[in-house]
């Protein structure tokens, strides 16, 4: 009995200055620390050290009794004020409603067991405004007795008694995102009303700002840090020194008309372009052969006389590439220099395919000669419509071209009694001056660090 006494005592009092010394300071020496608690561990021991047979029993049982009584009342003591301070319910309201928890409950908790009172919660948002995750964003908006509460501090706001908490939606949020340097893609601008159309500015990239979404990849334009410099089309009508000069084209051969007229322009030893298709090249190259033989230029009409701006890039260089092979089969000749079909050659066209083109010629003086308006009309819409550089669209293929070949002797004589001579495109463009040779010859390459637009 005494000894177990003697261990209970001593074990609190030493628990008792051990606490104590703990509390006071952790940073007293341990040396320090074991001297203190020594004497204590004595001063304990030392009523307990005499044998227990020289102390009274009664005496020595009724201080026991008095202690244990003295201990069951600090433990009730204890329990009731750790019920008060820990476990007994509060009453709040949440939205209005009355409710009770266990004092200290954490907000967060309060949530969660009551699926945040049927709110929505918000989205998370890509950079760009699209949804990641439906239930990504702050899943509720809390004020708690009037204040706001952010979603960081639901699990350390501790409820107490007549805490007023109000609990709505969530608000979306959008995804973590930086900021990072991006190359800026060159546009591509082109000029208009001019007959003969080329690349007189490559394009080059510039440097941006961005912001990438973390989560989505996706990225939005911040700031320019050094401007792209735009791919230009040149569109310009040609005006050769020393004229009057003036080119005639021929359109949609080589056909079985092709012959004749290279007949007449050698008999009038006079010559002219011919925008022949691949397709057409394909199946007559004596045709297409005859055209370089005579002397005449020969250039691209694209393969199969499609409307170029509704192919997708790859289809469009694909008629660009099959014609120049089937003309080059045909002749030895690969020409760089087209007509687009109905002259349809945008922006967009350039951006796509200006690597492998040099230029687009169109025209000055449309003769309508698929109108079949008869020799006289054709005739006369040439020399009424001829100025110094101008350039003539008949057609050799495609339909019936007997006006043509009839009117063609006409036009040869009537345009040189007005003065004029008759020169190839190419040759046309030499006199003006302000085509670059590359484009001319077409021989036209990328300089280094060119960078195509994006369309
Ligand atoms: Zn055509």
């Amino acid at each position: 009995m005494s000894h177990r006494d003697h261990v209970e005592i001593g074990k609190a009092t030493n628990l008792h200055y051990g606490k104590r010394r703990h509390g006071s300071g952790g940073a007293v020496a341990p040396t320090y620390r074991t001297q203190s608690t020594y004497p204590a561990i004595k001063e304990t021991r030392r009523p307990t050290s005499r044998p227990s047979s020289s102390r009274p029993p009664r005496r020595g049982g009724s201080a026991a009794i008095a202690v244990v009584a003295l201990f069951v009342v600090v433990l009730f003591g204890a329990g009731i004020g750790g019920w008060y301070f820990f476990l007994r319910d509060i009453k709040l309201t949440v939205n209005g409603q009355d409710m009770t928890a266990r004092i200290n409950t954490p907000l967060a908790n309060l949530l969660a067991d009551n699926e945040y009172f049927g709110v929505q919660p918000g989205r998370l948002l890509s950079i760009t405004g699209n949804v990641i995750d439906e239930q990504g964003g702050v899943l509720c908006t809390v004020t708690y007795n009037g204040e706001n509460v952010a979603e960081q501090d639901f699990a350390g706001t501790l409820l107490k008694d007549g805490d007023e908490v109000a609990v709505g939606n969530g608000t979306d949020v959008e995804e973590p995102s930086h900021e990072e340097k991006a190359p800026l893609a060159p546009g591509v601008q082109k000029e208009r009303g001019g007959a003969v159309q080329f690349v007189s500015q490559w394009g080059k990239a510039g440097k941006k700002t961005v912001r990438r979404g973390e989560r989505s990849g996706e990225t939005v334009d911040v700031e320019v840090v050094e401007p792209a410099t735009d791919m230009i089309v040149s569109s310009i009508n040609l005006e050769p020194a020393g004229g009057p000069y003036i080119a005639l084209t021929f359109d949609d051969g080589p056909s079985k008309y092709t012959p004749e007229i290279l007949r007449i322009l050698k008999e009038k030893n006079a010559v002219a372009t011919f925008f022949n298709l691949g397709s057409q090249a394909s199946g007559n190259q004596d045709g297409c052969r005859a055209i370089v033989d005579a002397g005449c230029e020969l250039a691209s009409h694209t393969n199969a006389h499609q409307n170029l701006p509704t192919l997708d890039r790859d289809a469009l260089r694909q008629e660009i590439t099959s014609a120049a092979d089937a003309l080059e089969q045909a002749s030895g000749v690969r020409p760089q220099m087209i007509r687009a079909p109905y002259g349809a050659f945008t922006e967009v066209e350039w951006a796509r395919a200006g690597d492998i083109i040099s230029t687009n010629v169109l025209w000055n003086i449309d003769t309508l000669d698929w109108e079949r308006p008869g020799a006289a009309a054709i005739t006369s819409a040439v020399l009424n419509g001829a100025r110094n550089g101008s350039i003539v669209l008949m057609h050799d293929g495609g339909g019936n071209r007997e006006q043509d070949i009839e009117a063609l002797p006409g036009i040869i004589d009537g345009l040189r009694e007005r003065g004029y001579t008759l020169v190839t495109v190419s040759e046309l463009m030499r006199l003006d001056g302000r085509v670059p040779e590359e484009v001319i010859e077409g021989t036209v390459s990328l300089p280094e660090g060119t960078v195509i637009p994006e369309v």
